[in-house]
């Protein structure tokens, strides 16, 4: 377990509450009459994508799509993109929407952008909760975008340190000690 840290609340389950059921509703009118299916990128998005896809009014599949960035117990990203598991069904002729937790350096997206676009999606959208342009590497930004935010390390709502935190329901800036 973790010790000596410090977590200041920085964005509140009510505005998460309310920016989730936002950007849900953009969606469904950007993509009426279509049928959806969306990749949430594991582990950070489950969360999101639980309550995402419950503000979507239209008919939708879920799959997602496991890759690791960070390396043991560090809070910058290694850089290096690996696939731990992909998704179990065919892209094609498909409206697909990435779900990502949080675009830091871009490095994660930008992978994910070139593994899936190849498969033939009829369109291809990224979703992120949270976006920190400050940091980024790639050339890549999201089509929906929940809260821009600084350059902070950041934990809760399924956003983890080393594997804790995810079950927290506001979003806290972590502060190592
Ligand atoms: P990128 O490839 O854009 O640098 O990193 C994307 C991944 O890094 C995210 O999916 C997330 O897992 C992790 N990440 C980046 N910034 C943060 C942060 O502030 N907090 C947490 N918990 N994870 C982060």
């Amino acid at each position: 377990m973790i010790s000596n840290y410090k977590l200041e609340t920085f964005i509140t389950r009510d505005e998460i509450e309310s920016k989730v059921k936002e950007l849900g509703e953009k969606i469904t009118e950007d993509f009426k009459g279509e049928e959806l299916f969306l990749v949430g990128v594991l582990k950070g998005s489950w969360i999101f994508m639980a309550d995402l896809v419950r503000n979507i009014d239209l008919p939708l599949e879920v799959s997602f799509i496991s890759v690791s960035s960070y390396v043991g117990q560090t809070t910058k990203s290694s850089g290096v993109v690996r696939l731990l598991c992909d998704i179990d069904k065919p892209l094609n002729d498909r409206n697909v929407i990435l779900v990502e937790d949080i675009v830091d350096t871009g490095l994660t997206l930008s992978y994910l952008k070139k593994l899936l676009e190849v498969r033939n999606p009829k369109s291809f959208k990224i979703c992120a909760l949270l976006d920190k342009p400050e940091r980024r590497i790639a050339e890549i930004s999201a089509d929906y975008v929940g809260f821009t935010i600084p350059d902070e390390f950041v934990v809760g709502y399924g956003l983890d340190y080393n594997g804790y935190f995810r079950n927290l329901k506001d979003i806290s800036i972590l502060k190592l000690l």
